[in-house]
């Protein structure tokens, strides 16, 4: 087979005009630089150092993918419904209100808004919840684009590899005017071990790799779908834990993990500056590329894990808007 290049007059214009458009369009752009799909999951419980003494391959290979620091901060106190309240709304307790850690249905749901209602409203995108616990209902609150999954870990059957398969199973059968790109996956059961049976203890790493390998499904899920290379994917825990409980202030209950792989972020690179679980909604529309949008918050995106020359821009900017 034979290729030819003819030269033809005004060729070479056509050419440099092309050029010119593309370099005006994106700058030194070979990869995609912002997400279409962000998945926060929440290890409910997990404490950095499980993740040198637990085998977890999946979370390894986001860690390799990715950026991370093992010394990220929860909030104070220390306990699931009061954290999760944080990163998803970027606000401290003391802000927000949720300092109980019940599920109380007669108080009612969180009144400050949550990254799924600023991501809704600054940028379109629909999301989904899969909690496993039920007293996170007080800041899942119900909106037309979010889909909301309970798999309650007091559920006979309600495992992390149930979750992940629910996940994936909830993106096929959405319409596709309705295809969640925020999602939030909650898994509980190192927690329930740890209370049980100690942090750290062997049935709690054991539980550990569990998660991990549900994690493992559920990468293996995306990429069968077509959307791993599209998809930001942010690790942490709300909570870590010592003897057989947490809330304190101790490092033990305050020192949580913090992993991000996907478009745009640094791979193989350790973040040095200080990680706070509320910095997660900053960071979710900074992994979007979505700047244009005002909420009053202590959420700051994690900056330095994004490459350079990525800096985020105004929504619709750099991809029409669905
Ligand atoms: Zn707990």
């Amino acid at each position: 087979m034979t290729f030819r290049i003819r030269i033809v007059p005004g060729g070479i214009a056509v050419l440099l005009l092309i050029g010119c458009l593309f370099a005006a369009e994106a700058p030194a752009a070979e990869a995609p630089a912002y997400a279409d799909n962000v998945v926060i999951i929440i290890v409910d419980g997990l404490r950095p150092d499980a993740l040198k003494q637990a085998k977890a391959p999946a979370l390894e290979s986001l860690i390799k993918r990715g950026s991370s620091t093992m010394k990220a901060q929860t909030v104070t106190p220390s306990r699931t419904l009061p954290a999760f309240t944080s990163m998803l709304t970027g606000l401290p307790v003391e802000t927000h209100g949720v300092d109980w850690n019940e599920y109380e249905p007669q108080r009612g749901y969180l009144k400050a808004p949550t990254i799924f209602e600023i991501a809704t409203f600054n940028g379109s995108k629909w999301g989904a919840a899969f909690i496993q616990k039920e007293k996170l209902l007080h800041v899942t609150k119900q909106d037309r684009r979010l889909a909301l999954h309970v798999c309650s870990i007091n559920e006979p059957g309600c495992t992390a590899k149930k979750i992940a398969a629910d996940v994936i199973n909830a993106y096929k059968t959405a319409t596709d005017s309705t295809k969640p790109s925020l999602f939030l996956i909650h898994f509980a059961e190192a927690d329930v071990a740890g209370h049980a049976d100690g942090w750290m203890s062997t049935p709690y790493l054991r539980t550990v790799e569990d998660i991990d390998r549900a994690i493992g499904a559920l990468l293996k899920g995306f990429k069968e779908l077509g959307l791993y290379e599209q998809t930001t994917f942010l690790v942490s825990a709300d909570h870590g834990g010592h003897g057989t409980t947490h809330g304190t202030t101790m490092p033990e209950d305050m020192t949580i993990p913090w992993i991000a792989a996907g478009p745009g972020i640094k791979a193989g690179y350790e973040i040095k500056q200080p990680v706070s679980l509320m910095d997660m909604p900053a960071t979710v529309m900074r992994a979007f590329g979505i700047s244009d949008y005002y909420v009053e918050w202590k959420s700051r995106s994690v900056e330095e894990m994004f490459k350079p020359g990525t800096a985020a821009v105004p929504a619709g900017a750099g991809r029409p808007s669905q």
